[in-house]
């Protein structure tokens, strides 16, 4: 077969960073394509990127052109799938491949209430380690004052101490290092784009391939970098040192969940919460602080995972604030093991369509599919990403490309003022630069105010 030009066989970190396809989840730096002194090191706008020496950096590789999960080299998410779950009883365009989906939520109050959706996610992997379908099970869980990173939990404890979801950069170096030199069965939590890089890894690395046994994803709107809890932090007035505890999302039942709230603990003991719609970078989809190499990105729901996990955002769920998961599960084993549950009443799941799993992400899926056809088509530097969508900017409103357009201006320039307002010690420059384009961005997207009324007497929404 005559190699596709346009797909480059060699790749190297350097050149996927400045293409602005780094993720920085680590498959680089700890994976097969790894050097001996490289690592992973969260850079000046607060993102984990690759780092070592320059003739690691700038070395084109076949080995991480089939590893990077944003290479355009490597196997799809399709792919991967149909290697994983040759047979599925389903298959949508929106989720991939499946068994069954469902929409609910743990029996188990305590759990539930210290999970940040329905506490599925730390059900799923206290039940693997206690039915001795594996033994560590690697997620995300709290370091030191503002910080979030992958460990491995050996036991139900820890796995309940890593609950709750951290919109912070992680990277997978560490427990990729781990998990070669500990041997076990290892189930690991994380984001789409990691899941498909663990089974890249996997495919190219047999000791990967035979401790990871299971895979548990996390549907993802987008990855933020460091700087958003920092951003939240200012706009609570506290300082990142003074801070014992933050958690992203704060649950209260008598709001609905979709009412994010923002909680600290400070070093003395005071706590303080604050709405996520009265912070200037909080309105998720604007796209404050998303990592580039998102915009390149068309799996929602973690296709490659063995059960994948969200937040229920239609109604009647979302108005519960107790929080409730729509469940994607692809595994036969997993299948089993939650279809066992529902029937002992540990877990509260009744079967949900996958037109209505589709429709709880609704937003996040427009943003990867219509939104990421639009954006293939702008001229872009470095490697081209080769997705499952194909470009297509025609039949789309004027105004929807003016939102696509807004929010890569809002996710390249809240890096840079931050980064500028960081320095400088003048927040007030990020501030207001982020209430400014807030007000145009809501204007576009929602006709909020007399700048949206504006806007749809000169481009109405469908137009
Ligand atoms: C960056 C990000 C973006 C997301 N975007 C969406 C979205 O657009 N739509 C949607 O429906 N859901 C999204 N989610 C998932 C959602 O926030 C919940 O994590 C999910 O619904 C599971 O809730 P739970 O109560 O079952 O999990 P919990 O019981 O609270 O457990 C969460 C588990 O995930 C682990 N974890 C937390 N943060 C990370 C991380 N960054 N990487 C890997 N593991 C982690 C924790 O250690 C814990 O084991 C996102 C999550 C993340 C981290």
């Amino acid at each position: 077969m005559t190699p596709d030009p346009d797909i480059p066989e060699r790749v190297s970190p350097r050149e996927m960073i400045e293409s602005d396809l780094c993720i920085g989840c680590g498959a680089c730096a700890a994976g097969p394509a790894r050097a001996v002194s490289s690592r992973m090191r969260l850079d000046r706008l607060g993102q984990y990127k690759p780092d070592g020496p320059a003739s690691w950096l700038n070395a084109p590789t076949r080995l991480l052109a089939k590893t990077c999960p944003f290479s355009p080299a490597a196997a799809n998410e399709d792919d991967i799938a149909a290697a994983r779950f040759p047979h599925a009883l389903g298959w949508d365009p929106a989720l991939g491949r499946f068994e069954a989906t469902y929409v609910g939520a743990v029996a188990d109050q305590t759990l539930r209430a210290s999970g940040s959706s329905g506490g599925l996610v730390t059900w799923t992997a206290i039940e693997l380690l206690e039915r001795g379908l594996v033994d560590a099970v690697a997620h995300v869980g709290p370091t030191a004052g503002l910080g979030f990173g992958y460990r491995i939990s050996r036991s139900p404890d820890e796995v309940r101490a890593g609950a709750k979801s951290r919109y912070y950069p992680v990277e997978l170096s560490g427990v990729l290092n781990e998990i070669r030199a500990r041997r076990g069965r290892y189930a690991v939590v994380g984001v789409p784009c990691f899941i498909k890089a663990l089974h890249l890894l996997r495919a190219a690395e047999p000791v990967l391939a035979e401790r990871i046994v299971l895979t548990l994803g996390l549907f993802c709107g987008h990855s933020k970098s460091a700087r958003m809890a920092e951003s939240f932090t200012w706009q609570m007035d506290a300082r990142a040192d003074d801070i014992e505890v933050f958690d992203y999302r704060l649950k209260d039942p008598a709001r609905p969940a979709n009412w994010y709230a923002a909680g600290l603990t400070l070093t003395t003991g005071e706590r303080r919460r604050k709405d996520w719609w009265r912070m200037v970078d909080g309105d998720w989809g604007a796209g404050f602080f998303q990592n580039a190499a998102c915009d390149a990105c068309d799996d929602v729901v973690a296709e490659t995972a063995d059960i994948a996990f969200g937040d229920a955002w239609i109604e009647p769920y979302a108005s519960d604030g107790r929080g409730t998961n729509v469940v994607i599960v692809r595994s036969p084993v997993v299948a089993s093991l939650i279809q066992e549950a529902i029937e002992q009443g540990r877990l509260v799941l009744e079967p949900l369509t996958p037109e209505r799993v589709a429709e709880s992400q609704a937003a996040g899926l427009r943003h990867r599919r219509e939104g990421l056809a639009y954006r293939l088509t702008w001229p872009r530097r470095g490697i081209r990403p080769r997705k499952r969508v194909p470009p297509r900017a025609e039949g789309l409103p004027t105004r929807r490309k003016l939102v696509y357009r807004l929010r890569a201006h809002i996710r390249r320039w809240s890096h840079r003022l931050f980064w500028i307002a960081r320095v400088t010690r003048l927040r007030w420059l990020y501030i207001l630069w982020a209430q400014a384009i807030l007000g145009l961005y809501q204007a576009l997207t929602y006709s909020r105010g007399p700048l949206g009324r504006l806007a749809d007497r000169l481009v109405p929404q469908s137009r």
